[in-house]
């Protein structure tokens, strides 16, 4: 009974060393995309059940979706033309390591640049597109944004025609510097041309709306909507607080907070957006 005999081995057990406690092991993870942990009501969701607008079916939150997953559930099928594709990468200070940057977005969100622009039909509402995508370098707005967005403003104003814009960037685009501080002012001249030629300009603020693009296109729409809990704002809220030595309101820089301040002029869930979006613009289609 060889097995009876069998002699207990020693195994000494190391201590956990200060480094191990600090970095413990990854824990297992799930398939990537699988499931969602929705950041409102702190519950994990089947990714399935979240459906094309990605609603939270247990408290309504609205998950930030990618530029395509936007169109898909805005425009009639069939309807879109991309216009506007840019092929260019342009690295007007030499930033180290910009262009690859921009490359590696374009591999990941299929996208040409931080938002996409094009012709649409919202149910059976001819409009003029261009929906920013914070997927790509956060969104955020530099030459190549501000000429698709001026494209956007002038083909709409020579085709008569009304824009809707979302919104989703962190600002103003920082490895072009001054270059991207200029489109503010550049979007900001096609906006007021088209608005001139007495045609309907029509912004959704989408978490999150921050920096250069809440300061100038963003806030120029005849009317401005929000989705819900999305953050606007210029300057972070923690810089405000640090620099204004000041405790600011928890709903400090979210579309409550700016609708009740007048900056906003109406929240509408994701489920409604469609709807609201063609009663608005056939409402102020331009009669020719
Ligand atoms: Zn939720």
């Amino acid at each position: 009974m060889a097995f009876f005999k069998k002699k207990r081995r020693y195994i000494p057990i190391t201590p956990i060393s200060e480094s191990q406690r600090s970095n413990p092991l990854p824990k297992p993870s799930v398939p990537d995309k699988m499931w969602a942990k929705c950041p409102e009501c702190q519950q994990a969701i089947y990714a399935k059940d979240l459906g094309k607008a990605k609603i939270c079916q247990k408290c309504g939150y609205c998950f930030p979706l990618e530029a395509r997953e936007r169109l898909e559930v805005l425009v009639d099928k069939g309807s879109f033309k991309e216009l506007f594709k840019t092929h260019t990468i342009a690295n007007p200070l030499g930033f180290p390591g910009y262009p690859d940057k921009i490359k590696k977005s374009r591999e990941q969100t299929k996208l040409d640049e931080a938002i996409l622009t094009g012709y649409g039909e919202i149910l059976g509402q001819k409009v003029v597109l261009g929906i920013m995508d914070s997927h790509f370098m956060m969104g955020s707005m530099g030459s190549a944004v501000g000429e698709k967005l001026t494209l956007v403003f002038e083909y709409a104003t020579s085709n008569q025609l009304p824009v809707v814009i979302f919104t989703a960037s962190g600002g103003a685009r920082m490895q072009e510097g001054i270059i991207s501080l200029m489109q503010m002012a550049k979007v900001t001249n096609a906006v007021k041309r088209h608005s001139k030629a007495g045609l309907f300009y029509l912004a959704v603020l989408t978490d999150p709306t921050m920096g250069g693009v809440t300061a100038s296109f963003a806030m120029e729409a005849d009317i401005i909507l929000a989705e819900p809990k999305a953050r606007i704002g210029f300057a972070g809220k923690r810089v405000i607080e640090q620099t204004i030595k000041q405790k600011l309101p928890d709903d400090f820089q979210t579309a409550e907070f700016l609708l009740t301040h007048g900056f906003v002029d109406q929240i509408v869930f994701r489920q409604e957006l469609v709807e609201k979006l063609a009663d608005l613009l056939k409402l102020h289609a331009h009669e020719k």
